[in-house]
């Protein structure tokens, strides 16, 4: 009998997930396996929580979807809360598994995590986060364009985007010990209270990502919309608020991309339509950075190992955390930040811009704050987005934000910063 272990870690789905598929081509049973890893529940250098409250609820609810449509299928989820390189192997033991079968992770701390694991046990890797497989790039990943539009012409003229794979019938499992999911304050945390004002009452797990999908696309017709609204700040559609699910796997890139090409034969193609595979590219191009640059991402230097001298002051960090700096357009953003975990992208360009270059601050800890607080976070995306928007990243020029400008434009009337005045 042949057995091998499923660990899902950024992959909280059952469609589209080449780790199970090919668990299921090569064995007979297989045990699927979550792991709370400890590292992500400790605080970082600047004494944030790395993981906050928001995307450790929602993480924990997909968990919970993800423990239902297994047991659907007749399996289950072992669910620990550890280091996964020192659990896993015992329950490889355990289990008598040949093999581990799991996502790919790009950034250092995730790479370190699978080496340790590598020197004890056989471990495949598998591509469930790009929406372009990296087997399909049309350079080898040392020559990723530096810039974002010459990657993003090349791919589209020459990558094809895979066709997402259906979730399994069955898979079988021997029995398995029955887990039970932690709550939040299980993990000695403090829940929070949805805010009234938050865009979406987010909630975890892959039924509610394709539900929203099925939403933003099919329901509302919201995509053909997209490029003239995706700049808003209020509502829950102004965007199309994936990027929570994206985050945690719970819904897959070449899914989203499938349906987008769906709808483009079934309803409308338009400049919209095209946007959003547009902003996946991103997406993608931030992880593929994060391959080919390693751990400079985190860096002060960035990509570009630029030297500039960050300053750090708490309280100065603390003001813009606390939506006080007095600039009603950053501090309005940032208040949605800390009390939803959730701010629009323009929000978090400005946001971004201010604490660099107004502020002078040092962009890692707003990174930090950023990781900590979103519900969304995603390594490559956080980071990839923060050394462009700091002058140390894959951009030229270095993206200074008029923050009254952006105000006057995009919130033309101040509703926004009345939504999130001091009250
Ligand atoms: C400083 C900063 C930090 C950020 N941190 C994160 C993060 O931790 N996690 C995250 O998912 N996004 C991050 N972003 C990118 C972007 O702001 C969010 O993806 C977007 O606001 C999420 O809302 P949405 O799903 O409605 O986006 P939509 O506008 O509907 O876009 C659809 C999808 O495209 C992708 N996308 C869009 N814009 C970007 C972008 N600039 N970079 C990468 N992917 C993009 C996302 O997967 C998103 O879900 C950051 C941007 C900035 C400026």
């Amino acid at each position: 009998m042949k057995r091998g272990l499923l660990w899902f870690r950024t992959d909280l789905r059952l469609a589209d997930n080449l780790a199970l598929h090919a668990a299921l081509q090569d064995c007979e049973e297989i045990i699927p396996v979550y792991i709370l890893d400890e590292q992500w529940l400790g605080t970082d250098r600047w004494g944030f929580p790395r993981t906050g409250p928001f995307r450790l609820q929602f993480q924990l609810e997909s968990l919970q979807d993800l423990q239902t449509q297994l047991s659907a299928k007749q399996s289950d989820l072992i669910f620990r809360c550890g280091h996964p390189a020192a659990i896993l192997p015992e329950l490889a033991r355990e289990y008598q598994c040949d093999r581990i079968y799991c996502s790919k992770e790009y950034t250092f701390e995730e790479i370190a995590v699978e080496r340790a694991l590598e020197e004890q046990v056989e471990v495949s890797y598998f591509h469930n986060s790009p929406m372009i497989h990296p087997d399909d790039l049309p350079f080898a990943i040392e020559k990723l364009p530096e810039v974002f539009t010459n990657f993003r012409k090349k791919v589209e003229k020459y990558s094809q985007i895979r066709s997402p794979l259906p979730a399994p019938e069955i898979i079988s499992s021997p029995t398995l010990e029955s887990a039970d999911l932690p709550s939040v304050q299980d993990l000695g945390r403090v829940g929070v209270a949805p805010d009234p004002r938050g865009v979406l009452a987010f909630r975890g797990g892959a039924t509610a990502g394709a539900d929203r999908l099925r939403h933003y696309l099919w329901d509302t017709r919201q995509l053909s919309d997209y490029k003239e609204t995706r700049n808003g700040l209020i509502g829950a559609d102004y965007s199309s608020k994936f990027s929570a699910w994206l985050a945690q796997g719970c819904l897959s890139a070449r899914t989203i991309y499938a349906e987008v090409e769906r709808y483009e034969a079934e309803v409308e193609k338009n400049q919209s339509t095209y946007w959003m595979k547009f902003e996946l590219l991103w997406r993608d191009f931030f992880k593929f950075t994060a391959m080919r640059y390693g751990k400079k991402i985190f860096l002060p230097g960035g990509i570009k190992d630029k030297t500039k001298n960050w300053n750090y002051r708490p309280e100065t960090v603390q003001r813009w955390i606390d939506g006080a700096t007095g600039d009603a357009f950053v501090d309005a953003n940032m208040r949605e930040l800390k009390e939803t975990g959730f701010m629009s992208n323009r929000g978090r360009q400005n946001v971004a811009s201010y604490l660099v270059h107004q502020l002078g601050q040092d962009w890692r800890v707003g990174a930090a704050w950023f990781e900590s607080r979103l519900i969304d976070y995603d390594v490559t995306s956080n980071y990839g987005n923060w050394i462009y928007a700091a002058g140390v990243g894959n951009d030229p020029r270095d993206r200074v934000f008029n923050t009254q400008r952006q105000a006057e434009r995009y919130d033309e009337h101040g509703d926004y910063r009345e939504l999130w005045g001091e009250g």
